[in-house]
């Protein structure tokens, strides 16, 4: 996320000046294959999961039928109830199974005078022999009868109509798959994944939702959304998290809700990881999984994020990984923090050598703070200065007062934080402080909730061009659309990449459909002329007396009676609730 108010630190993205080993190895753990290069690696680049480095794809859908059932009646005598109710309370509990699945089972029924129960939902290969297995010898029916299939299925033809019903209706299908994945699949349905041009297709192939089948004619397709969401990921941090066994575990578990995929981008020194679903809520979680596994950990010394910044590490930093294997470091310049990923007892141990230099370069610092004049005036509250901090423009300043002034222009101020010392000709110094300056001065929790800050005033005074998601608690910032939409239609949607929720640009609530952008804002404010298109389509006119609805074709009383009472159809009521 990029930070609006505060000047970036200049070693950002600065590049890891380092000579990386050029023998690179690969192991493997847990059965994946991991390559890694030879000792642990600092990383200079924060990984950055906000809005720049996160996304949704939106052009995939899912159709499903169901598969073909066959249905089974067994057949007991007049005096079979009790056997009856026995054996299909088994097979509607489970206890009961075909070919080791379970079936659906209704209640017996007497029909013709023999007591009737009909079983479904197994596989349709089953053999009578299959289907009575589990049944005890002394239980089993005296016969028993199998329907024909509900359909003839004929996979590839039948893939194939709707195929063609999608590339009709919907759009160009770049691919077309049946689905495979553990987390999609579905034991009575078949399933079809179609990835299209646009997110607009997509659109269209979701209205297909219940489209009859020629090929099946009782049954309908059900269309469905694939949630996608795609990070991209530092290569380093990737392979470094496969020597994490937690991280592991955490991810084998995703893959039982997700499709994760990845894709190297090899120029970038990235990997794109695009994570599938069919379920919004579960594609968020898995994502913030991943985020958190490849965040990493923060190293910290008494509940307090230690951060050697840049300048003042002189590659001792690398210097004292280098030999710990299967872990990077990462240096965020913009949370003042280092963080691990990786095999855990490598990432102690890096832990202890990363808190001996950070706690060597403060004792190289603080002698820098001793010679902070001692006596001086701070420049805010003008008495003697307390914790007194000298800024690079030369100015003191009491660190508390330091501390409130960040937070006061993080609120209020445009143009960054500046410094409010005296210069001649009564001027003010307004010298704007750059992050890694004040990230000297100020401790790092405090610093975050500064920064913070300054984003949500930033996007607070800029609703024209940005607003927050209105999911709750998402916080993801969007871009508002600069234009007002045209007559009869809707300002784009933006897909947020945090929470998967479409939100239209214009109206700043999940994307609407079936109502224009107008008419949306019209029924959020008053709906005259939600009103208005709704009375030509129904064919009401108001009385040109009162100004209530009538149905052309109705009438109006001219005796002064209850609006209500006008044979209007309660249009009134809905838009003005007031009148009712
Ligand atoms: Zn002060
Ligand atoms: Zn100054
Ligand atoms: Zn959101
Ligand atoms: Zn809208
Ligand atoms: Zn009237």
């Amino acid at each position: 996320m990029a930070n609006p108010v505060l000047e970036a630190e200049p070693d950002a993205n600065a590049q890891n000046s380092e000579e990386s080993d050029p023998d690179d190895w690969s192991r493997e753990i847990n059965g994946m294959t991991v390559e890694f290069l030879d000792g642990g690696v600092v990383d200079e680049e924060s990984p950055n999961f906000g809005c720049t480095n996160s996304g949704v794809f939106r052009e995939k859908v899912v159709c499903w039928y169901n598969k073909p059932i066959r249905t089974a009646w067994l057949h007991w005598g007049g005096k079979g109830e009790e056997t009856a109710k026995a054996v299909s309370g088994c097979f509607g509990t489970g206890i009961y199974k075909v070919m080791g699945k379970e079936v659906k089972c209704d209640s017996p029924a007497l029909i013709d005078n023999a007591w009737l129960v009909r079983i479904f939902g197994f596989p349709s290969c089953a053999s009578k022999q299959q289907i009575l297995q589990d049944i005890p010898r002394v239980l089993r029916p005296k016969r028993m009868s199998l329907d024909e299939l509900s359909y003839t299925s004929n996979l590839p033809s039948n893939n194939g109509d709707i195929e063609l019903l999608l590339e009709y209706r919907a759009g160009d299908v770049m691919f077309f798959e049946p689905v495979t994945h553990p987390a999609f699949a579905d034991d009575d349905r078949y399933g079809v994944i179609a990835d299209f041009n646009t997110a607009e297709d997509a659109m269209r192939a979701l209205q297909l939702n219940g489209s009859t089948l020629e090929f099946y004619p009782e049954g309908t397709l059900t269309v469905e959304p694939v949630y996608a969401a795609w990070i991209k990921v530092p290569s380093r941090a990737w392979n470094a998290a496969a020597w994490d066994a937690d991280s592991q575990g955490d991810y084998r578990e995703l893959l039982r809700q997700v499709s994760i995929t990845e894709y190297p981008l090899a120029s970038e020194g990235c990997r794109l990881v695009v994570i599938e679903g069919l379920a919004r809520e579960k594609v968020v979680a898995a994502k913030k999984t991943l985020e958190a596994i490849l965040h990493g950990e923060v190293v910290e010394e008494n509940d307090t994020a230690i951060w050697i910044p840049f300048s003042e590490d002189n590659g001792r930093l690398s210097q004292s990984v280098r030999e710990l294997q299967g872990i990077v470091v990462i240096r965020d310049a913009r949370m003042c923090q280092l963080r691990l990923v990786g095999d855990l007892s490598q990432r102690m141990e890096a832990k202890t050598r990363l808190i001996k230099i950070a706690n060597e370069s403060k004792r190289l610092s603080s002698h820098n703070c001793d010679q902070t004049p001692q006596g001086a005036d701070c420049v805010i509250c003008l008495t003697e200065a307390e914790d007194p901090v000298q800024t690079s423009c030369g100015h003191i300043y009491c660190r508390g007062c330091l501390q409130d002034l960040c937070t006061h222009s993080a609120r209020n101020e445009e143009k960054g934080i500046q410094c409010r010392g005296p210069r001649d000709n009564d001027a003010t110094c307004n010298f704007a402080f750059p992050l890694v300056e004040l990230s000297r001065h100020l401790p790092a929790p405090k610093l975050e909730a500064i920064l913070e800050t300054a984003f949500d005033a930033y996007v607070s005074r800029h609703p024209l061009q940005m607003r927050f998601c209105p999911t709750p608690d998402c916080g993801h910032v969007y871009q508002v659309s600069a234009d007002r939409p045209k007559d009869g239609q809707s300002a784009p949607t933006h897909p947020c990449a945090r929470c998967l929720v479409s939100v239209c640009t214009w109206c700043h609530i999940p994307a609407h459909t079936g109502a224009t952008c107008d008419e949306q804002q019209d029924m959020m404010t008053g709906g005259y002329r939600a009103l208005a298109r709704a009375k030509m389509e129904l064919d009401i006119r108001d009385c040109p007396r009162c100004r209530t609805l009538i149905e052309k074709n109705g009438g109006c009383n001219p005796y002064p009676v209850r609006k209500r009472e006008h044979g209007s159809i309660g249009l009134d009521q809905f838009f003005y609730p007031e009148l009712a």
